[in-house]
């Protein structure tokens, strides 16, 4: 296999807390066991909901933790005019489409579609924008009508043919779009999504291992398509375990008494917090 190239890649939408600790060594052992590189990205496209104080705090928890990283921060608020232009080429096309359904509308639609709607990455869209005639569309995207852009994966598979993608430990898995349907690549206040940030920066930064939990796992099947799509290198993929607490849930950001910061005020050196994320 070529060099390991991975990274961690957190939200300053709150304080690193002992899940995330855990997600970032998985990366961080697996290049620095095998000479590879460890990149760190911040994931901060929604604006509203991030905060540049978090991002600071990121920084700090993983020095103190001696988690180091190779090449500058890549932040991506800074290159959202490169995402524009990958959906633009995605626009050009055809293979997206914009959806004018609000939430609760589609919320409503699934419920009478009354088929399996609910995927392991939330709601399936039904659909229903992707029917509408061009010259509606047209009028309404004139008319500066609210919208989103949508993946068409049934068109993109069209283009692509059958998809795998393969894991670390030698897997491969076909993919299959219909865990997550039509998914959003882009949005009217923001002008990216997780899915087409996360697999353009994958490309750019030269990513050969993506590390990330086990829960973004289904997310894989809609980013194998979009790097087909686009040309991009397709890496292997390393979905860790999700860390538990000792009640058996697992980590998240509500949970305020194991962030990094709490721990290191009650006291604890960084070999604790790096046992407690080593169970
Ligand atoms: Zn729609």
């Amino acid at each position: 296999m070529s060099v390991i190239v991975t990274r961690f890649a957190p939200s300053p939408t709150g304080l690193l807390h002992i899940g995330h600790v855990f997600s970032a060594l998985e990366g961080w052992h697996l290049a620095r066991d095998h000479g590879g590189r460890f990149l760190l990205r911040i994931e901060d496209i929604d604006r509203a909901r991030c905060r540049d104080t978090f991002e600071q705090a990121i920084l700090e928890d993983l020095a103190w933790l001696g988690i180091d990283w190779d090449e500058g921060v890549r932040r991506q608020s800074d290159h959202l005019a490169d995402y524009a232009s990958a959906l633009a080429e995605l626009r050009a096309r055809r293979l997206v489409y914009p959806c004018f359904c609000t939430r609760r509308q589609i919320a409503r639609e699934v419920e009478l579609a009354q088929t399996a709607p609910h995927g392991p990455l939330g709601l399936i869209y039904p659909g229903t924008c992707r029917t509408l005639a061009a010259a509606e569309v047209e009028a309404r995207l004139e008319a500066g009508d609210h919208h989103a852009w949508r993946l068409d994966v049934t068109r993109a598979m069209e283009e692509t043919g059958p998809l795998a993608w393969r894991t670390l430990d030698g897997s491969t898995i076909p993919v299959d779009t219909g865990i997550a349907g039509d998914v959003v690549l882009a949005r009217k206040d923001i002008p990216t999504s997780y899915h087409l940030a996360a697999t353009h920066d994958d490309h750019v930064q030269g990513v050969t291992v993506v590390t990330r939990g086990c829960d973004l796992a289904p997310a894989t099947h809609v980013h194998c398509l979009i790097r087909r799509l686009m040309g991009w290198k397709e890496p292997l993929h390393h979905h860790h375990r999700l860390l538990v607490g000792e009640d058996g849930r697992r980590h998240a950001k509500r949970d305020r008494s194991v962030t990094v910061r709490s721990l290191r005020e009650a006291g604890l050196t960084p070999e604790d917090v790096l046992a407690m994320a080593r169970p």
